[in-house]
């Protein structure tokens, strides 16, 4: 156990009792903590910007670290902290748009993934364009968006995960999607993309004998977290429901749901790989907080009460060791792990959960004054503030929260 407490801080907040005082009703955060919250993104936000100004590195434009996460983050606040205000909303969207158009001429053609690589920047400037009435640079982006699926579903040696990817990939499409409706992206395109996930995990399940007709593996490891493991690939399928090949495989990935469930350790956290079995990280990468996603969904698509159980184990295992020692981010920190709650409150309706999330959020209020160890790219939106900001600013309409670029 020792090595596992210099993780996290012991979580001092009173669990929801009935006892507590209601600052919510019906999913609506009331004053003065949603002023509270609000003011405390704002105070974050330009520190973030200050910050992020200062250390920006144009040869990274990833969402992950680099400049495209500060444009998603543009994108979420111009729909939530600045929703009511016309200015901050439009001064979002330029921001946005400043930061993509720039970052476009640095595409390397490298990687794939919304994450990690070209295809994040096309599909948000795919939706920055339309949004403002630009059709033809919008389709120009969604074209280039799609002529990357070829080499996606045909290169045999790109993985199938979420952050470098196919999942990655499809994650795009998806955000294409939502925002600017479905018909945006060829059906067919989609179908295509999963079923070379599907076949992939299947081809490898048959070479390992696995007792799971799916398996997956990056860099010869088989994580199973929801950034570089089957967690996050079976969670962008369960995403993609009305497409053929998944409706058609719908048997194996819930036979994937039920062999990772076999293991979910008695504490409730998930290990961060099949080789590894170690109850020690709590993160969206690796652990619980990710896994809760695709419990919810598994549950959503599968109707059966033991996905929903595992979730709340999840749960229950953030709350104890979730404040993280690492810090206050979204992929390995304290805001990552309050969308755990988020979604457990969306799924569920019970205060409980927002009542956690929020207290996580109150964690993050005193930014900085944990001694957390600083992480590499401090201000970016998946290790550092401005995930921090984006958590903030999601938490005020907790019903429409969603964990950025994934959910
Ligand atoms: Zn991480």
């Amino acid at each position: 156990m020792a090595s596992s407490e210099r993780r996290y801080f012991a979580n001092r907040f009173q669990d929801r009792d009935g006892q507590t005082i209601l600052q919510y009703s019906e999913g609506k955060i009331s004053d003065p903590l949603y002023s509270r919250i609000r003011s405390e993104a704002h105070k974050l936000l330009k520190k973030c910007e200050e910050g992020f100004e200062r250390s920006k590195d144009d040869r990274d434009c990833s969402v992950y670290t680099g400049t495209a996460g500060m444009a998603l983050l543009y994108m979420h606040l111009s729909n939530t902290l600045f929703k009511e205000d016309d200015n901050g909303k439009q001064g979002c969207l330029k921001s946005a748009l400043k930061i993509l158009e720039h970052s476009q001429d640095s595409l390397r053609g490298k990687r794939v993934t919304f994450i990690c690589g070209d295809s994040g920047v096309l599909s948000m400037l795919a939706v920055l364009y339309s949004k403002m009435g630009l059709k033809d640079k919008s389709e120009e982006c969604l074209s280039k968006l799609l002529s990357l699926s070829d080499n996606v579903c045909r290169d045999p040696l790109l993985p199938d995960e979420v952050l470098y990817g196919r999942a990655g990939y499809l994650f795009s499409l998806l955000f294409v999607q939502q925002h600017l409706g479905d018909e945006k992206i060829n059906a067919n395109v989609i179908n295509q993309v999963c079923q070379a996930i599907l076949d992939s995990g299947e081809r490898l399940a048959k070479q390992e004998r696995s007792r799971s007709p799916l398996m997956y593996t990056w860099h010869d490891k088989h994580y199973v977290g929801a950034a570089h493991g089957i967690v996050g690939i079976l969670f962008m399928l369960l995403q993609t429901l009305s497409t053929q090949s998944v409706k058609a495989n719908l048997g194996n990935i819930e036979s994937c749901v039920e062999f990772l469930v076999s293991e979910q350790f008695s504490s409730g956290n998930f290990p961060s790989s099949l080789e590894n079995d170690t109850d020690k990280l709590i993160h969206w990468c690796h652990g619980a907080p990710g896994a809760v996603h695709l419990m919810v969904k598994a549950y959503q698509v599968f109707g059966k009460d033991k996905y929903l159980s595992a979730a709340v184990k999840c749960g229950d295992v953030i709350w104890r060791r979730g404040l993280l020692k690492k810090g206050y981010g979204i992929c390995h920190g304290v805001a990552g792990n309050a969308y755990a709650f988020l979604c457990l409150y969306k799924q569920t309706g019970d205060s409980k959960y927002l009542h956690r999330a929020l207290k996580f959020a109150e964690w993050c209020f005193d930014y900085g004054k944990h001694g957390c160890r600083s992480p590499d790219r401090p201000y970016s939106l998946f290790e550092g503030m401005a995930g921090t900001v984006y958590f903030l600013a999601d938490i005020l309409e907790p019903h429409s929260s969603k964990f950025p670029a994934f959910e």
